[in-house]
């Protein structure tokens, strides 16, 4: 055994996940967390006033979110059904509300005769690392037990016009799964939409969802310290006053009238005052 060769190997493989990161926040509101508890959660997250860095560990994660889809994809297949990557020609994605909100769903389903649903199922496909949160989730089912992936489903079956969901998931401690196959509740669906467009019009942080700063998802959330104890915004262009949501997914600057450049979103410039 080499320690200092075995160490220098882990640190430039997580230097190296780490450097390939995306830019740490996503130009859309998206589908995925609509439906997280906390509406200024949301919101800080879509006008970008935090700015989250992963570690490797955290980075390679979610990286494996992806990689289990063509797995699911592969089981579902050995049983005669048809899984479709592809919706509506769009890949699965779709936006609304002047191209601010959208998502991308994992795929459709087209199962054998036998399961008695002609048409196709939107398929969401999702890896647990933990057993108590495997274990809920076969108990509660999803709208319960995860009301965040229940808000992204009835979404992408309000925007697909799709009526049943296929929601898998594996236990990556043991490789068990949850299967659960069910309607769609469009009408939640659609009261997400409206919520992204109450957040998307928001020039000021909807309130907290509880005062109390040891909250026990106020002490997990990102935005902790910019919500209760005043630290400052990360600055660009989305968390200035200044700026607002406007057509083609853009953001237009008040103070300068124009339309402000997608590079030039990401810095802001010196009149830059932060929105909340
Ligand atoms: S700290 Fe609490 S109230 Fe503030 S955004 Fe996060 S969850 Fe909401
Ligand atoms: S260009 Fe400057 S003033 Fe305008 S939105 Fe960006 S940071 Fe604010």
């Amino acid at each position: 055994l080499n320690e200092e060769l075995s160490k220098m190997l882990a640190s430039d493989i997580d230097t190296a996940i780490e450097g390939n990161a995306e830019y740490p926040h996503r130009w859309h509101l998206g589908a995925s967390i609509i439906g997280q508890s906390c509406l200024r959660k949301t919101w800080y997250a879509y006008r970008w006033c935090v700015a989250e860095t992963f570690s490797a560990r955290m980075l390679r994660l979610f990286q494996r979110g992806h990689r289990e889809e063509p797995r699911f994809a592969e089981m579902l297949t050995m049983i005669g059904a048809t899984v479709q990557l592809e919706v509506g020609g769009s890949q699965g994605r779709f936006t609304a509300i002047s191209g601010h909100f959208g998502g991308s769903c994992d795929g459709t389903v087209t199962l054998p005769a036998k399961y008695n649903i002609s048409t196709e199922v939107l398929a969401e496909f999702k890896t647990k690392a933990t057993g108590a949160a495997f274990t809920k989730m076969k108990r509660e089912g999803v709208a319960l037990a995860n009301p965040q992936h229940w808000a992204q489903i009835c979404t992408y079956g309000n925007a697909f016009h799709l009526n049943h969901y296929l929601y898998m998931v594996v236990n990556k401690n043991d490789d068990d799964l949850h299967i659960e196959i069910g309607d769609i509740d469009t009408a939640h669906g659609v009261e997400m939409t409206s919520r992204a467009r109450y957040i998307i019009a928001s020039q000021t942080a909807p309130a907290r969802m509880s005062d109390n700063p040891t909250h026990w998802q106020c002490k997990f959330c990102p935005a902790h310290g910019v919500c209760h104890t005043g630290v400052p915004l990360d600055k660009n262009c989305r968390s200035c006053k200044h700026a607002s949501p406007v057509a083609n997914a853009e953001w237009r600057c008040g103070l300068f009238g124009n339309v402000i450049p997608r590079d030039f979103v990401k810095t802001g410039c010196e009149r830059w005052e932060p929105v909340a």
